[in-house]
């Protein structure tokens, strides 16, 4: 118990580490000037009132955070204020910019939602709803093709796309500060930025903030690919002297005397963008055309965009192929504008020509509406919001532009996503009920299932699962196991299978029966007998060594599956060995010593010279694989003759490799290679895989488990401990085939706490 004092002197402690009125004022007077600044253009706004109603939300939000504080020691009521100046600069409404400074107080704090809407109104109570419901969403990474789909799902949950755009300007806040994170949280925070909202704002048409987004989570990602860029980029604008000022100028110069306002503005292109078309279009640095971008916006019509673009192909030399037309043929996303790519002195750069209004609406993308919508409209509301509605669907179109990502988005088409009380997200097929939802989770969940809740409320085990449920499974404390009719209610094969094993392992007589018979052959195959396995003396070691409590046990997860005889019997070969030996040796008395060793069965041995790799003009010569890129079946390849340890394998893209064949000393040492993909298919190939996970307790055991159930080989494992409490593991595989690869980088990703898999 807590004395008096005690309590007093707490007390005292939180007022301490209160954020002084003088700091508060001045946090609020910083977001009032951005306010005066640039005022919602909304019709819904009232300058009368506005600068009080952002106060008030602001004192509110402040009080309720009280002594929380930032990573970095602030007081925690600069994030909401940071986010809403955001939401200022997005020309968003007031009670947008007033959901933000309040969106993390229902879920950080002890207040309740129905105080915000009370205090300030339905409308920003349920961006309020919004922002706490998206919070507690945990977006595994690791399953690339999932990404999408999550993506579409947070907008389809959400009624109202300011509640996205706040969402994104929460995480540009968060990112511009990741360096306060630690490094595990920087990793997945970076990744998950990439993953999901970076893609979003792109969609939104938001291009300056996907832009900060994706150079910020590189930053984090790839550091050192990040920083040779950035170097590179200074070196090109090196070449030629003062660039910007005179590309501008030339630019300039090439549209005087024209009856319209021309401005021109240079910049390079943001770091990941290049390094994407590095990697996509499989192009060292010095062959991307765009690394700079030179705009031109006018302040005439649309036609005058392509007279500009006449007198800029006048002027510099376009590139062939280079020329888009945005104005005719929009983005979905509703970007505009010309594109053409031009070279001076050898420097090429691309030229983007636009209208004023184009321009806007590229910078902030949907949130520029507001703008140009501005008093068309009666009173807010529904009306305001169907240029949002077209917005959103657009999500359904495809962008050719866009990443492989999109194209999967067909094969989500047939599935609904659901989400666990914790948040995490499940694909389950259209028609998936409730019980396929608890085996997919976990048998145990499935044998012990009772009854489940959607949404809070109980439902009927054979309600069908909309996207963005809440499902949660009601249990029994024991695995009561399924019922028979569950399996005309099911609609997965994984269900299916569960339910049926459950029956299986229910039939132990005959499991035994089969199990002893399989066991007994292989046991033969190996020169035993099953009398020698069964009768030995040291059969509870033997046991013990294979993890049953007695032979009946044993022999049942034979019969059922699960697990294989092989590889039961290798656990114990030696045992068995040993006691043969023994019990010989006692036969033949004196004469035992002259004993021949019994026969070993041969292990199956695999050629590795070849390692499912052709190399000009050698044959059978030791290779591996180069570390810095991991290449892969299917990829395209180089080998490198190395000083002492054979050819190793890069993949053609590789940086190392670029960089390494312009340096003339390594002429001849690079030699053309190829898969033979036949000896793959056969024999498999040896990977490598990085596992980042938010734990480290167990996952290398894991992850080893894994790795045996699916039967698969690996030759070295290295796990390092993270100072927050994760890990950072690497494991080689080797003899794996392609599609094996594919189900083992999904399955680890799948794993407790695990959020990334590199290969
Ligand atoms: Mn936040």
């Amino acid at each position: 118990m807590k004395k008096t004092s005690d309590i007093n002197e707490t007390m005292s402690e939180i007022e301490e580490n209160l954020p002084s009125r003088e700091v508060l004022e001045q946090v609020l007077e910083g977001l009032l000037a951005a306010f005066r600044e640039m005022p919602p253009k909304s019709p819904i706004f009232d300058p009368e009132t506005g600068e009080q109603k952002l106060s008030e939300a602001f004192w509110f939000a402040s009080e309720a955070h009280g002594a929380q504080k930032r990573k970095d020691g602030s007081p925690y009521i600069t994030h909401p204020t940071s986010v809403a100046k955001l939401v200022i600069e997005m020309h968003l409404d007031e009670d947008a910019i007033r959901a933000a400074l309040l969106h993390d107080v229902v879920e950080d704090t002890a207040i309740e939602l129905d105080t915000i809407r009370k205090m300030f109104g339905d409308n920003v109570a349920e961006i309020v709803d919004g922002l706490t419901k998206i919070s507690k969403i945990h977006f595994s990474s690791g399953k690339q093709a999932q990404h999408e789909s999550v993506r579409k799902m947070l907008v389809a949950m959400t009624k109202d796309i300011r509640v996205i755009i706040i969402k994104i300007a929460d995480r540009v806040h968060n990112m511009r500060t990741l360096q306060f994170q630690s490094p595990a949280k920087q990793l997945e925070k970076a990744q998950e930025t990439l993953d999901i909202y970076a893609p979003l704002a792109h969609r939104l048409g938001m291009q300056k903030f996907k832009w900060e987004l994706e150079d910020i989570s590189m930053r984090y990602l790839h550091p050192e690919q990040y920083s040779e860029i950035e170097q590179s980029i200074k070196e090109k604008i090196a070449e030629i002297p003062d660039f910007f000022n005179t590309v501008e100028g030339l630019i300039e110069d090439s549209v005087q005397g024209l009856p319209f306002e021309c401005r021109v503005k240079g910049r390079t292109k943001h770091v990941y963008s290049i390094y994407r078309k590095m990697l996509s279009q499989n192009k060292p640095f010095s062959e991307i055309l765009d690394i700079f971008a030179f705009r031109i916006v006018i302040s005439g019509t649309d036609p005058e965009c392509f007279t500009i673009l006449g007198r800029i192909h006048n002027s510099f030399r376009p590139i062939p192929g280079t020329f888009k037309d945005y104005i005719s043929y929009p983005k979905p996303n509703g970007y505009q504008s010309l594109h053409t790519t031009v070279l001076k002195n050898g420097v090429p750069f691309e030229i983007q020509i636009r209208t004023e209004e184009m321009d806007a609406a590229a910078e902030q993308g949907i949130s520029a509406h507001w703008k140009y919508k501005a008093g068309v409209t009666k009173s807010g509301d529904e009306a305001d919001y169907a240029w949002v509605r077209r917005l959103v669907e657009s999500f359904e179109e495809e962008d050719p532009d866009e990443s492989i990502d999109t194209l999967k988005m067909d094969m989500f088409s047939d599935q609904v996503l659901v989400l666990t009380p914790q948040g995490d997200v499940r694909i389950m097929p259209t028609g998936a009920t409730p019980i396929d939802f608890a085996y997919a989770i976990h048998s145990k969940i499935g044998n012990s299932m009772t009854g489940a809740k959607v949404n809070g409320a109980i439902v009927s085990i054979r309600h069908p699962l909309k996207s963005g449920d809440i499902v949660e499974i009601l249990r029994s404390k024991t695995e009561k196991g399924p019922s028979r009719d569950w399996l005309n209610i099911i609609k997965t094969s994984e269900a299916r299978n569960k339910i049926r094993l459950w029956f299986k392992q229910e039939r132990r007589e005959e499991n035994i029966t089969h199990g002893k018979a399989s066991f007994e052959s292989e046991l033969k195959k190996s020169g035993f007998s099953l009398q020698e396995f069964t009768g030995a003396d040291a059969l509870p070691e033997l046991l013990k060594k294979l993890g049953y409590p007695t032979a009946d046990d044993f022999f049942a997860a034979i019969g059922y599956g699960g697990i294989s005889s092989q590889r039961s019997l290798n656990k114990i070969r030696e045992e068995l060995l040993a006691a043969k030996k023994e019990s010989l040796k006692a036969q033949l008395g004196a004469h035992g010593a002259d004993l021949p060793e019994p026969p070993v069965p041969p292990k199956p041995r695999k050629n590795r010279s070849s390692m499912g790799v052709i190399i000009e003009g050698q044959d059978d010569c030791l290779v591996k694989f180069a570390k810095c890129c991991s290449p892969l079946p299917g990829d395209e390849i180089i080998g490198f003759t190395t000083r002492g340890f054979g050819v190793s394998i890069h993949r053609a893209d590789c940086k190392n490799y670029i960089k390494s064949a312009q340096n003339a000393e390594n002429n001849g040492r690079w030699l053309s290679a190829a898969w033979d993909m036949d000896s793959i298919k056969n024999e498999g190939f040896t990977a490598a895989l990085k596992i980042f996970s938010m734990r480290n307790d167990g996952i290398v055991n894991d992850i080893t488990s894994l790795l045996r159930s699916l039967k698969v080989r690996y030759v070295s494992i290295a796990a390092k401990d993270t100072p927050d409490g994760g890990a950072f593991t690497e494991i080689t595989v080797a003899d794996i085939k392609p599609e094996m690869l594919d189900t083992l980088t999904r399955r680890i990703g799948e794993l407790d706490g695990v959020y990334r898999v590199d290969r």
